[in-house]
Parts: C-alpha cells; sequence; structure tokens
C-alpha cells in the first residue's frame, strides 16, 4: 500500500510542423496508500496522458510523481512497480492468457511455482480461470479486457493504474466487472487510479473523484462532494444523470432569479440585485407540487420503472427542464405543470465565471 503524489505535473506534446499541445496543464494530486481515485472527464482532457506519466510512458514535462516518498521521475517504465491496463490491451498474441499473466513475473525473476500460484489466484479472482489456456485473438473483446485487469494486478503493483477498464464490456458484465473490481481493489489494497469518462462508473467505485477538464483539475472530492457540492458550472454538468438543469437569470436580490421571462424562482445563495447568474437544479430537485413557483408544459415524459422524467417548457421563459417524478405518473404531452424549485437545492453561477455562488 504505497501513497502517490503527484506535484505540479505538466505535458506539452510538441508535435513535428503542428501547434503544441498542453495536454496536463499543472496536476497536483496525493493518493492515500489503498485508496482508489477516479479520474473522470470528458475524451481529450489529459486523463490518459496524466496516468502514462505515472507508468513511465510518457515524460513528465514539468513536476514530480512519488511512490512512497520516492520520486518515479527519470525511471524506466520497467523500474517503476507501476501496474497498468490500458483501453487498447496490449497482450501478447503468440502467447496464452496464463503465459501473457506470467510474462511480467518472469521478467522479475518470480520463480515458476509462485508464478502458477499467483496467475491462478488472479485468473480465479477475475474470473478467467477457463480462459488461460486461450490467446487472445481467440477472446471476446470483454475477455481480453479482464485479462488486461489480470495482467496488472498479478505483478502486485505499488499502484494500479487503470485506462477506462470496463469501456469495452457490455452493461451487464460491466455492472459485474465493477462491483468485483472495488472488492479486488479493496481485498488486496492497491492504490489505483482508475480513468473513465463515465461519471456513474466514477461516482460508484471511487474513493475520490477528480474531474478534470481541458489539462486542469477541476475539483477533487468523495463522490458526494462531487455530486451535492460541485465547485462550477463544469462539474455541476458533467457530473449527473440526467444532467443538471441550467436556467439563465438575474438576480433579485433578495432570494430569487427573475428567469429570461417574466419568472422568478427562489433560490437559497445571495447575491447583488442585477447580477447576471445560472440557475442549476438537479431534475430529482424540481417537483410538480401543489404551491408551484412556476408553470409548463409537457414536452415528453419517460417512464423509467423506478421513476419517471418529464420534460417541461417552461411558460413565459425561453429554456426547458427535467422534472424527475414518482413512477408511473400519468403525463402526457401538453399537459401543464406546477413546478416547484427546491431552493435548498438549487445551486447558483456566476454567468461569467462559471464559477459557484455561495
Ligand atoms: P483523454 O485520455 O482524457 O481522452 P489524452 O490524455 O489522451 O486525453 O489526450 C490529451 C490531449 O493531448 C489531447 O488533445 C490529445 O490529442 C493530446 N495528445 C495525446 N497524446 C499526444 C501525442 N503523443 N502527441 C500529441 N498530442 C497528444
Ligand atoms: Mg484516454
Amino acid at each position: 500500500m504505497s501513497d502517490l503524489e503527484l506535484a505540479g505535473v505538466r505535458k506539452t506534446f510538441r508535435p513535428k510542423g503542428r501547434p503544441e499541445v498542453e495536454a496536463v496543464r499543472g496536476f497536483d494530486l496525493s493518493v492515500g496508500g489503498g485508496e482508489l481515485v477516479g479520474l473522470l472527464g470528458p475524451s481529450g482532457c489529459g486523463k490518459s496522458t496524466t496516468l502514462r506519466m505515472i507508468a513511465g510512458l510518457e515524460e513528465v514535462t514539468d513536476g514530480d510523481i512519488l511512490v512512497g516518498g520516492r520520486s518515479l521521475v527519470g525511471l524506466a517504465p520497467q523500474r517503476r512497480n507501476v501496474g497498468v491496463a490500458f483501453e487498447n490491451y496490449a497482450l501478447y498474441p503468440p502467447l496464452t492468457v496464463a503465459e501473457n499473466l506470467a510474462f511480467g513475473l518472469a521478467a522479475r525473476g518470480v520463480g515458476r511455482a509462485e508464478r502458477k500460484a499467483r496467475v491462478a489466484d488472479v485468473a480465479e479472482r477475475i474470473g478467467i480461470t477457463g480462459i488461460l489456456g486461450q490467446r487472445p485473438a481467440g477472446l471476446s473483446s470483454g475477455q481480453k479486457q479482464r485479462v488486461a485487469l489480470a495482467r496488472a494486478v498479478v505483478r502486485a503493483p505499488d499502484v494500479l493504474l487503470l485506462d477506462e477498464p470496463l469501456s469495452h464490456l457490455d452493461a451487464a458484465q460491466r455492472d459485474v466487472t465493477r462491483r468485483e473490481l472495488r472488492h479486488l481493489q479493496r481485498e488486496l489494497g492497491y492504490t489505483t487510479i482508475l480513468v473513465t469518462h463515465d461519471q456513474e462508473e466514477a461516482l460508484s467505485l471511487a474513493d475520490r473523484v477528480v474531474v478534470m477538464n481541458d489539462g486542469v483539475v477541476c475539483q477533487v472530492g468523495t463522490p458526494d462532494e462531487i455530486y451535492d457540492d460541485p465547485c462550477g458550472l463544469f462539474v455541476a454538468r458533467f457530473v449527473g444523470e440526467p444532467a443538471m438543469n441550467i436556467l439563465e437569470g438575474v438576480h433579485d436580490g433578495q432570494g430569487g432569479v427573475r428567469l429570461s421571462g417574466a419568472v422568478t424562482v427562489p433560490v437559497g445563495v445571495p447575491a447583488s440585485a442585477g447580477r447576471e447568474v445560472l440557475v442549476g437544479v438537479r431534475p430529482e430537485d424540481l417537483a410538480i407540487a401543489e404551491n408551484p413557483d412556476t408553470t409548463g408544459i409537457a414536452v415528453v415524459y419517460e417512464d423509467l420503472r423506478e421513476y419517471g422524467l418529464v420534460t417541461v417548457e417552461l411558460d413565459g421563459v425561453d429554456g426547458r427542464v427535467v422534472v424527475q417524478t414518482e413512477a408511473g405518473r400519468a403525463i402526457a404531452p401538453g399537459d401543464r405543470l406546477p413546478l416547484a424549485f427546491g431552493r435548498e437545492r438549487t445551486f447558483l453561477f456566476d454567468k461569467e465565471t462559471e464559477e459557484r455562488l455561495r
């Protein structure tokens, strides 16, 4: 159980004849021993580059990476005890699954008997015992992904780096593997960074989530903190499904925000009168209620069995919101609905900076 620290890590790519890319622009993070951190962000934000720098597959342009207090910078990948499972499995085609798993162990001087025992143990835990004799070419993408995961784990790494490890699994497999992965990681106590663009995956798996955008860390927090207390518009919108509703308005200096029309909704956050803001409210914090703040017309109703979602075109306002309802509500397109905003759970953001107002 080693702790991992990234201090001011930067990466600038300078491809020949093309403009340089600042892929990672100052990454600071301390990961505790045995912790699972989810690195979450949209495609291209610098997640894989960050992992590759920890693994030693990319040089850092600036900053330091420490495991157990020891700097890894300048060490060749094979001299870092880091287990990696990347999206493109990179399994050796001529070797069987068992040989793929044992390969790195042999290179590190682990004896034959122990190699066999470790491979058997990890294969059992990850559910690939039945395919140990097969070659990668014959495997499904889900199986390959499990093998890649097993190969990363089998070497008992100081740090485990997983880049979109569940992306090629179908929905049912992903659900099971996600739970197994978390169990395995806890049981074996690996310090882990798991990269994903899937907010649900990050929130359900990780002890803490790092939200990244455009090479920068936006917020670090527990899944609850990220969901309930986003630091700005980007995190607020990126996390949560269906996404937070965002409405433009002007603060009245008291307890309300006047939306683009004549409608004022209550907010729990003070601001000076006339300040241009964005109001954020999650679908579950809007209610079809008796004392409405405003009304609207139902456009679409989706029955998702556990709950319903209705898209509502607000009256007198240029905007739509998605509202979560209890299951089985009889709502038809064209119905006029009274809507109440949960004042305690309404977020406010500055329209210019997109920072959270509190
Ligand atoms: P993510 O994993 O979050 O999708 P990446 O870390 O792969 O993002 O990429 C971050 C940015 O760096 C992207 O703009 C990508 O095009 C760029 N990039 C990644 N690798 C290279 C490279 N070898 N040369 C030039 N640009 C790169
Ligand atoms: Mg990536």
